[in-house]
């Protein structure tokens, strides 16, 4: 396929006006490519060269892009840096300056080309990835070279998520949208959409047959809310309580040889482990996946302390003096896979088993602690002891209950501190858009438009404005530096809004609310018409909590879960 074709599919895309219009674009796209290229077009939607775990990155800021341009075009380079500046968005500068010319470059020829660019690396590579993309960029058409820089950039968004791509997949080589789940079923075991891509064109066979691998992260199991300990012990009857630890989640992966640390978000964060993993390495024995929560604790106590202070160590050098001073723990509560045998499938309570006889404890290793209730009372009991200990709560587990990669169900329900007058928990929405502020706060953003996800139609629904919690860093500094590189000139094709802020932004920064209730409302569109006709959900007293750097807003709070919420808030 020509680079021209898939620049053309994107345009068309962006403009489709139903998600059912670009599922179907896509399929035909897809169905036109040699099916070798399917593989590298997904990856391109995405804006990358590799699955995002990889951690594979072109390294290519927008000043160096400018200069790639300047060079494509023979113009000076400082006068272009400050041009694009100006602009805001290379891609759109480019069209305007660049020749008008066919292009013609072929899908592969362009995806080597970035390969080649994220690669690069050492000394040197800056000017040599420049010199590459100023060659692709002078043979490509104003609309390609758009494309390719703002890819490059990391400023290709388009209005595609993950479960678009993988229904269209589904209807362009299983011929229907329906079987979208054996898709899913292999993403969330697998996180690399394009091997999806490159299994669904084997056949449905091929997705059944897939299995997690180590090395590849799987996509995490979460955990529903319910009201209260009664209706706990109602849908799980007599369980598995774990205490639920307040730090970060990991995935670890060991071939015999080689660690991986996985975020929530599926991120590699292997480096920001190495003493976790230096325990792990002496008491493992054989590959495994395990997860566990790493929290930070008192270096002269040992008692833990609040996930804030994982961030403290989230920096780009970690010094031996920040492991000492913000020493990890890590609670381990899952084993995914041990022995060569994978365990996801067995039910929680013969994982537990095989977790306890497999598990080697050393100082900075521990198992979560669990007990087996029974009672309401039992459960009210622990809950408290949890408490006590220093942590969030409980985390209920049906003892049947197998490990749903990528799934939030009831096998898994957690129960928290319910403060009066509030809901009694959090919400994680996504900032969509924001209303300038007046006076004491005029010339920052006053109040944000948040919205929750709604995945069967793929997009975010607007929940509520948020305009309390902030500092004034957060105000002045914090929110315009996290926020503007996101300004766009109107929605973005995933947002479903009835107001109209001032400025919009993509769905990209997840942050934490609290609220004291759900209610209904004519103004917001999550879950619209869902409790009553007409009307959608809005959250009363939101207050910022912090910033969800460890979320996807693909994992933010769900609509569904938000009318759960609404329904559960006076049981
Ligand atoms: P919250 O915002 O309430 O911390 P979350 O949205 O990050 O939760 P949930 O699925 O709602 O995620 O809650 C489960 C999370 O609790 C897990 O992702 C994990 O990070 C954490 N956790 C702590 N201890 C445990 C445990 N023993 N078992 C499972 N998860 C645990």
């Amino acid at each position: 396929m020509t680079f021209q074709r898939f620049v053309a599919t994107l345009l068309e895309v962006e403009r489709a006006s139903s998600r059912i219009a670009m599922v179907k674009m896509l399929a035909e796209a897809f169905r036109e490519l040699p099916p070798e290229e399917v593989p590298l077009a997904v990856l391109l939607l995405q804006g990358r060269v590799a699955p995002e775990f990889e951690g594979l990155e072109f390294g290519v800021a927008e000043k160096e892009a400018a200069k790639a341009l300047a060079l494509a075009l023979g113009r000076d380079e400082a006068e272009t840096v400050q041009a694009v500046k100006e602009k805001g968005d290379i891609g759109a500068y480019a069209l305007e300056v660049l020749p008008r010319r066919a292009g013609g470059l072929s899908l592969r020829h362009v995806y080597g080309e970035l390969r080649a660019i994220a690669e690069d690396a050492g000394p040197g590579s800056q000017a040599r990835k420049r010199e590459r993309l100023s060659r692709l960029v002078a043979e490509a058409s104003p609309e390609e070279a758009a494309v390719i820089l703002r890819t490059v950039t990391g400023r290709l968004r388009l209005g595609v998520g993950d479960a678009t791509v993988l229904e269209a997949l589904a209807l362009a080589f299983l011929g229907d949208r329906a079987k979208k789940p054996l898709l899913e079923r292999a993403y969330n075991l697998t996180s690399d959409l394009a091997y999806v891509a490159r299994l669904a064109l084997e056949g449905e066979e091929a997705l059944r047959q897939v299995k997690l691998e180590v090395g590849k992260p799987v996509r995490m199991m979460l955990a529903e809310r319910l009201p209260g300990p009664e209706q706990i012990m109602e849908k799980l009857g007599p369980h598995f309580a774990e205490h639920k630890y307040d730090g970060e989640r990991v995935q670890v992966h060991f071939d015999g040889e080689r660690f991986w640390v996985y975020s929530r978000r599926l991120e590699n964060i292997t480096h920001q482990y190495p003493d976790l993993l230096e325990a792990l390495r002496e008491v493992q024995h054989g590959p495994f996946i395990l997860e566990a929560e790493a929290v930070v604790t008192d270096p002269v106590t040992g008692e833990m302390r609040p996930f804030q202070n994982v961030l403290n160590r989230k920096v780009k050098h970690l010094t031996p003096e920040l492991l000492e001073k913000y020493p990890i723990k890590g609670f381990v509560f899952e084993l995914l896979y041990a022995d060569g045998e994978v365990l996801i499938e067995r039910p929680y309570s013969e994982r537990r088993e095989r977790l306890e006889r497999w598990f080697r404890p050393h100082e900075r290793l521990e198992l979560s602690t669990k007990r087996f209730v029974e009672t309401t009372e039992e459960l009210v009991q622990f809950f408290d002891a949890s408490i006590e200990a220093g942590c969030e709560g409980l985390v209920c587990k049906k003892p049947d209950g197998d490990y749903e990669a990528g799934k939030r169900g009831f096998k898994w329900v957690k129960y928290k501190r319910g403060i009066a007058g509030k809901l009694s928990d959090t919400l994680d929405l996504v900032i969509v858009g924001a209303w300038l502020g007046r006076g004491r706060r005029a010339g920052t953003y006053g109040s944000l438009l948040a919205a929750a996800y709604n995945p069967d139609e793929d997009r975010f629904e607007t929940l509520t404005k948020v305009g309390s919690g902030f500092s004034d860093e957060d105000l002045n500094e914090v929110l315009p530096r996290r926020l503007d590189p996101y300004r766009r000139g109107e929605r973005h094709p995933r947002v479903w809004s009835l107001l109209e802020p001032d400025v919009w932004f993509e769905p990209v920064q997840v942050i934490e609310v609290e609220a004291q209730e759900i209610t209904l409302s004519p103004n917001h569109t999550c879950a619209f018409g869902a409790v009553q006709e007409g009307r959608g959900l809005a959250l009363r007293f939101p207050r910022f909590v912090r910033y969800r750097d460890d979320k996807s807003p693909e994992e933010a709070t769900t609509t569904k879960e938000v009318v759960e919420m609404y329904k559960n808030q006076w049981a």
